[in-house]
C-alpha cells in the first residue's frame, strides 16, 4: 500500500496551475497573484501636507514668531500652484499639494491665529508634515509577488497605484458525486434505513474554504446511473469528487465504472486512518479524479490532505501554502496507535495542548464539528500526556 508521502508527492507533481485570467481587484480576496505586480506611479504621487496647519519656510517658523497668513489657501484637491512668499505662510489641509517654496508644516494646534497672522508656538523642522512624492511606492518598483494572497490591504496597495485588474489563475471548478441507495438529501424525513447525505455539502464546501468552487450531485449504487452522473461531471468539471462506493463491497461500483469511462487510475489504497480506500486519477479529457472513502470523517481527512493542495496549487499557492498548518501541541493525555496505519485523529487545540475532540469513528461528524486540529500519529506510536505531539490546523 502506498505510503502518505508518497501519495501526496504524486497528486502535486501531477497538477500545475491554472491559466491566467485578469479579475476586477475587488473580486481578487482570497486569490493568489500569477504575476509579478509593479508600481505604476509614484504614490504619493506630489509633495503633500500630513496635517491640517499651515505651510512655511522652517528657517522663518521659529517659537515666538509671527508670520502673515496669505490670502489663498490650500486645500485637498486640484492644485493651485500657490508660491509661498517670503515672510507668509499659507493655510494648508491634510492631503494638500505643497505650495512651491514651502519645506515644512505647522500644525494648526501648534499656532495661534490672530486675524491675518499666525504666532508658531512650536517650531518646524525642514520637512516636517510632508509627505514626499514616491515615499510610500515608486512607479517601476516591484509592489507584489507572484504567488502572494490577496488581501484588503493588498487590494488597497493596487488601488492606490491605479491598477484595476490583478492576473490570477482561473479557480478550479469540482463536482461533487456522493453514491449511495442509502442516501437522502437534508430536509425530508428520513424512512427506515436511510440516513442524510452529508458528505455533498461537506465536499462542496470544504472546496470553497479551499479556494474554488463546487458544485454536488448524487448517484444511487446503479452502475448505468453512475455512468451518466460521472460522464456529466467529467464534460463540466476540472476535479471530479467521489465519495463513496469506492471500497470492496459488492455494490461499490466507482472503480468499475472510472474504468469504463476511460479514468486512468495512479493509485487505490494508502497505508493511512481513517482514509484507506482512497483513489486518485486522470479522466482523458483532463478532469482529475478523486475517490473518497464514503465515511464522513474518512472524506473529511482524505480531502484535507490530498485535495485541498490540489485546489491551493491549481490557484498558484506556493507549496509550503498548500498543506495544512503544522502546529506543536502538547498532548493532554496519552494517545496511542496501536494499528499498522499512520493515524489522524481529531483534535481540539487551546494554548498549546490538544486534546481529542468526542468520539474518533469514522461515522462521527459531531466530533468532527467540534475539532480545531487533527492530531497524527504514526503507527505504533506513543505519546505520554505532555510529550509534543504533531498536530495539523484546520
Ligand atoms: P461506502 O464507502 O459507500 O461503503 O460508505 C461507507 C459509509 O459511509 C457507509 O456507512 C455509508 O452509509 C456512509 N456514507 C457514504 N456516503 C455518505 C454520504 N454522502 N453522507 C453520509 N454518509 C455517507
Ligand atoms: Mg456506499
Amino acid at each position: 500500500m502506498l505510503e502518505e508521502s508518497e501519495a501526496l508527492s504524486r497528486i502535486i507533481s501531477s497538477v500545475s496551475p491554472g491559466s491566467v485570467t485578469w479579475l476586477p481587484i475587488e473580486l481578487g480576496l482570497g486569490k493568489v497573484l500569477a504575476q509579478d505586480v509593479t508600481g505604476a506611479v509614484d504614490s504619493p504621487p506630489f509633495d503633500n501636507s500630513s496635517m491640517d496647519g499651515y505651510a512655511v519656510r522652517a528657517a522663518e517658523a521659529s517659537p515666538g514668531a509671527r508670520i502673515r497668513v496669505a490670502a489663498e489657501e490650500q486645500a485637498a484637491g486640484p492644485d493651485l500652484r500657490l508660491v509661498l512668499r517670503e515672510g507668509e505662510a499659507i493655510r494648508i489641509f491634510t492631503g494638500a499639494p505643497l505650495p512651491e517654496g514651502a519645506d515644512a508644516v505647522v500644525m494648526q494646534e501648534d499656532v495661534v491665529r490672530d486675524g491675518e497672522f499666525i504666532e508658531i508656538l512650536e517650531g518646524a523642522e525642514p520637512g516636517e508634515f510632508i509627505r514626499r512624492r514616491g515615499g510610500d511606492v515608486c512607479a517601476g518598483q516591484r509592489i507584489l509577488t507572484r504567488g502572494q494572497e490577496i488581501t484588503p490591504a493588498r487590494i488597497a496597495l493596487l488601488a492606490s497605484q491605479g491598477i484595476a485588474e490583478i492576473p490570477v489563475h482561473t479557480t478550479p471548478l469540482a463536482q461533487i458525486v456522493t453514491t449511495g441507495d442509502e442516501l437522502v438529501d437534508p430536509g425530508v424525513p428520513l424512512m427506515p434505513g436511510e440516513i442524510y447525505n452529508s458528505n455533498g455539502p461537506l465536499l462542496q464546501t470544504a472546496v470553497v474554504a479551499a479556494g474554488g468552487t463546487g458544485a454536488a450531485s448524487h448517484a444511487m449504487d446503479d452502475r448505468e446511473e453512475l455512468t451518466d452522473v460521472l460522464r456529466s461531471a467529467f464534460a463540466v468539471a476540472d476535479l471530479v469528487i467521489i465519495a463513496g462506493g469506492v471500497s470492496v463491497g459488492d455494490r461499490d461500483y466507482v472503480k468499475e465504472v472510472l474504468n469504463d469511462l476511460g479514468v486512468v487510475t495512479d493509485f487505490w489504497k494508502i497505508r493511512l486512518k481513517p482514509g484507506k480506500p482512497f483513489l486518485f486519477g486522470r479522466h482523458p479529457d483532463g478532469p482529475i479524479v478523486f475517490g473518497l472513502p464514503g465515511n464522513p470523517v474518512s472524506a473529511f481527512v482524505t480531502f484535507s490532505l490530498f485535495v485541498r493542495p490540489v485546489i491551493r496549487r491549481l490557484l498558484g499557492f506556493p507549496g509550503e501554502e498548500t498543506g495544512l498548518e503544522k502546529i506543536t501541541a502538547a498532548a493532554a493525555e496519552d494517545f496511542s496507535n496501536t494499528g499498522d496505519r499512520p493515524h489522524y485523529l481529531r483534535g481540539k487545540w487551546e494554548d498549546g495542548v490538544v486534546r481529542l475532540s468526542g468520539t474518533q469513528q469514522s461515522h462521527a461528524v459531531f466530533g468532527l464539528s467540534r475539532a480545531n486540529c487533527l492530531v497524527r500519529l504514526e503507527a505504533g506510536e506513543t505519546v505520554e500526556s505532555g510529550q509534543e505531539v504533531d498536530c495539523f490546523r484546520l
